[in-house]
């Protein structure tokens, strides 16, 4: 365990004022050994898992480093999605309540360029944003990063999963020599070890381990079950558990879309997010499943990848992920902020070895889950 409290951090007064009315009361371990790493003004790359306080970790130091009275850009935090960007933002909005003069914006595609180039021009010191509208920015020469001090890659392995690798190059070459270049990421594939080598100078890999990855607050229980049978043992299990929201997982989007006409056909209050809606869609949507105007978000993986909201009380794989690492960032849509979770992986015949493969990767066991009868459901 770690036992450093954030008294014994050195950041300001202000900055732990506002994560202590955050709920925050003592550092993660990702927080504890990456925070002072990176206000030391060392380049890190942070691993640690999904739901480990990442955020925090990079925009502690950031409202550190940044100087209020200067203001030009001096920080930019690159996200993957839009979802990602805009609730990156508001934790740093809620880390700096109490910090005067400190302007942050999140700028993604989908938002009109017109209001974003008008809030840029009020004078920005931290950016968040995807990559794509990051560089129609600098084109527009909207975004002037010659006075960039630090550069943040959150999610980094999403980004380079989604194909972002040349955007992040153009954008940090675009930054000057003498920055500072922060990496997190749940996971270290080849890919961002090769950007480390590009753009990092002698880096600190922080390293948090998988004993501590693991969830111990969600119960992960497996349900085996034929493809036929899997719309009507969702429905049962949603009846008997009743969670307050819950997300369910399918491995492609049409079959995402499909599952969301049934459930709506039965009178559920579901919605999809995946990959082809629009941003503008995709905004909707998050906003009625934080709002309970929906309860049952029916996502893709990369569309719900990052998404942080606290009342997510169970977890569906519908679709077992084809990736043991995509369980983890799945389940870990539950059980937030220390709160119980609950996962149900549906599985059958031949994908008990891709369970077995995702037990021995978590180091758990998935308890056996009977499937609920028509009278549990009355109950
Ligand atoms: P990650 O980026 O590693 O997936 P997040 O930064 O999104 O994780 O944090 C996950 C959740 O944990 C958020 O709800 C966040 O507010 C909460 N959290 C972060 N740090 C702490 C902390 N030190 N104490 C309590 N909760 C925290
Ligand atoms: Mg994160």
């Amino acid at each position: 365990m770690n036992t450093i409290k954030f008294e014994d951090l050195p950041i300001s007064d202000d900055i732990k004022k506002a994560i202590s009315d955050m709920g925050f009361e003592e550092p993660s371990p990702i927080q504890a050994q990456s925070i002072p790493v990176v206000l030391s003004g060392k380049d890190v790359i942070g691993q640690a898992q999904t739901g480990t306080g990442k955020t925090a970790a990079f925009s502690i130091p950031i409202l550190e480093t940044i100087n209020p009275e200067d203001k030009s850009l001096q920080a930019v935090v690159l996200c993957p999605t839009r979802e990602l960007a805009i609730q990156v933002s508001k934790e740093i909005r809620k880390i700096s309540k109490y910090m005067h003069g400190i302007k942050t914006l999140p700028i993604y595609g989908g938002q009109p360029i017109d209001r974003q180039i008008k809030s840029l021009k009020g004078g920005v010191q931290i950016v968040i944003g995807t990559p794509g509208r990051v560089i129609d920015h600098i084109n527009r020469k909207t975004l002037k990063m010659d006075n960039v001090k630090m550069v943040v890659l959150d999610e980094a392995d999403e980004m380079l999963d989604m194909g972002f690798r040349e955007d992040i190059e153009t954008i940090i070459s675009r930054t000057p020599e003498d920055r500072q270049t922060v990496f997190f990421s749940a996971t270290m594939p080849k890919g961002i070890l090769e950007l480390t080598k590009a753009y990092q100078k002698n880096p600190e890999h922080i390293k948090v381990v998988r004993k501590e990855l693991t969830v111990p607050n969600i119960k992960q229980y497996y349900i085996e079950t034929r493809s036929a049978n899997k719309l009507e043992v969702l429905c049962r299990l949603i009846d008997v558990y009743n969670p307050k929201l819950s997300v369910v997982f399918c491995n492609t989007k049409r079959g995402s879309d499909e599952l969301v006409s049934e459930l709506q056909a039965r009178g559920y209050f579901a919605d999809a997010l995946h990959g082809d809606l629009k941003q503008t869609q995709r905004d909707i949507v998050m906003d009625k499943f934080r709002g309970g105007t929906i309860d049952i978000l029916v996502a893709t993986d990369v569309a719900a990848r990052g998404i942080d909201v606290d009342d997510v009380e169970a977890v569906f794989n519908y679709d077992l992920p084809q990736d043991e690492e995509y369980y983890v960032h799945r389940i870990g849509r539950t059980g937030r902020a220390g709160r119980e979770g609950i996962s149900f992986s549906f599985v059958f015949g031949k994908e008990m070895r891709k369970m077995k493969d995702i037990e021995r990767y978590t180091k758990t066991k998935l308890i056996k889950h009977g499937i609920p009868s028509i009278a549990d459901v009355e109950e």
